[in-house]
Parts: structure tokens; sequence; C-alpha cells
């Protein structure tokens, strides 16, 4: 018995698809250049079957328990991506599972990855998390504190930063939006100049259901999708 519309599913991602693509016709950008990472942290394994049949092969999941069950099911089918915050206490489980975990926003949390990606000898890809907002209620750390962060991490051998993300802040703003995107890609540009890594180039992963065509617009080279995939438009 299906629980989900398989048909809706194909609709929605094809619909997803257009828009990245005309959001890159309309930056002059190469749509091969941004990354679709389906978030499927309110899809069943039998929804991510279904979309791994329809060509995607990044799956965004925001808690490391749910992901550790579909990783069980579904396993090394997909690339699995972490984009939800991570508590040092699932580290060991979440280096496991993930080629690239999105929110790294303390030196703790790096330096226990770098540990835990050691003992099973593994260079674990990483994107540092950042508050581009200046909500306070939001995970990551301070535009500002960046460039220091990145040197402190940079000296973890088990760690390869790959770029930055950020939450736009939830707000019908666009304007506010842009502004927090732009601010990202800003930053990511002023830490590229500054050598402080040699893991380049860096990427930016920004956008989510309700702003990935302004974050493709503002330089996003990974853009992660839930809700306008899985979700019946009907329902909003
Ligand atoms: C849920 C989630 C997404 C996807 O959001 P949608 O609005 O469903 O597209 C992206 N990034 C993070 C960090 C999330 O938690």
């Amino acid at each position: 018995m299906l629980f989900y519309s398989v048909t809706m599913i194909a609709d929605n991602l094809e619909s997803v698809r257009q828009r990245i693509r005309r959001s890159c016709e309309k930056a002059g950008r190469s749509p091969e250049g941004v990354q679709l990472v389906c978030v499927t942290k309110e899809a069943s394994v039998e929804e991510i079957e279904e979309v791994l049949r329809l060509g995607i092969n990044i799956i965004g999941e925001n808690r490391v328990q749910d992901a550790a069950l579909k990783y069980k099911v579904i396993g090394d089918k997909a690339s699995w991506h972490l984009v939800g915050h991570l508590q040092t206490n699932k580290v060991k489980d979440a280096v496991k599972i993930f080629s690239l975990i999105h929110s790294v926003d303390s030196t703790k949390l790096a330096k226990e990855i770098d540990a835990q990606a050691g003992k099973i000898n593994k260079r674990q890809d990483i994107l540092v998390q950042v508050n581009a907002s200046g909500e306070g209620t939001k995970f990551g750390i301070k535009p500002e504190e960046a460039l220091n962060f990145f040197k402190e991490i940079s000296l973890y051998p088990n760690i390869i930063i790959k770029g930055l993300m950020t939450i736009a802040p939830e707000t019908d703003d666009v304007g506010l939006i842009r502004l927090c995107l732009r601010r990202l890609r800003e930053l990511r540009d002023r830490i590229y100049k500054s050598q402080i890594t040699n893991h380049k180039p860096l990427l930016l992963s920004m956008g989510m259901t309700s702003d990935f065509e302004v974050a493709i617009e503002e330089g996003s080279d990974m853009v992660r999708i839930g809700r306008a995939i899985f979700r019946d438009k009907g329902q909003g």
C-alpha cells in the first residue's frame, strides 16, 4: 500500500528542477553548478526510494537518529548530508553516515568530529554554519567570528572544510532574505581571499523551499529542499 502519491512527487520534483534551471538562467549560471539536496526529514523510506528513482542522489536529514534508521534501508544508494544541528554525543554515529555535515558551529563540535572521524580513518567534509541573519534563536557562528573560527578548525587533520551554510530568516521580506544570503557569499569571498584554507573553492549551502531561487541568484552552490518536493501543494 502506498501512503504517498508517486505522481505528486515526480511532478513536484520536475517543477523544482525547472525553477532551479530558470533561476540559473536568470543569474547567468550553469545549472550543473547547483546541487540539489533533497531534504527528507518528513519523508518515509518509500518516499526516499521514489526520489532516488527520479534521479536524486543527495539526501538531507536533520537528525542523526532518523537518518540512521533510513540509512539502514537505503545505505549508500545516496550521499547523506546532515543539515540539522549536531550534538557532540551524536557525532560518533554521524561520521559513519554522512558524507557532508552542514552544521558545524562550535570548536567543541569540530574537535569531536575530528576525533571520531579519525577513529574510523575518515576525513570528514563539513560546512561551517553561519547565523547570517543575527537572529538570537538560530544556530551558527556570528559572521564576525567566522575568520577566526576557520583558522581554528582548519588545524584539525580529519576535517575538510568545504564551505559555509546558512538558514535565511523566516520572513516575507525578500529584501532581508537576499541581504542575509548575500552576506554569506561576501563572507565566503573574504575567507577565500584570506587563504586560511587550502580547501578551495568554498561552497555555499543556502536556499530552502521558501527562498531557493533568491539563493541561486546570490550564488548558492547547494540548495536544501524538502517541502517543495514532498508536500501536496494544496496543503501549502
Ligand atoms: C528542513 C530543512 C530544510 C528544508 O526546508 P524546506 O522548507 O522543507 O525546503 C533545509 N535546511 C534545513 C537546515 C532544514 O532543517
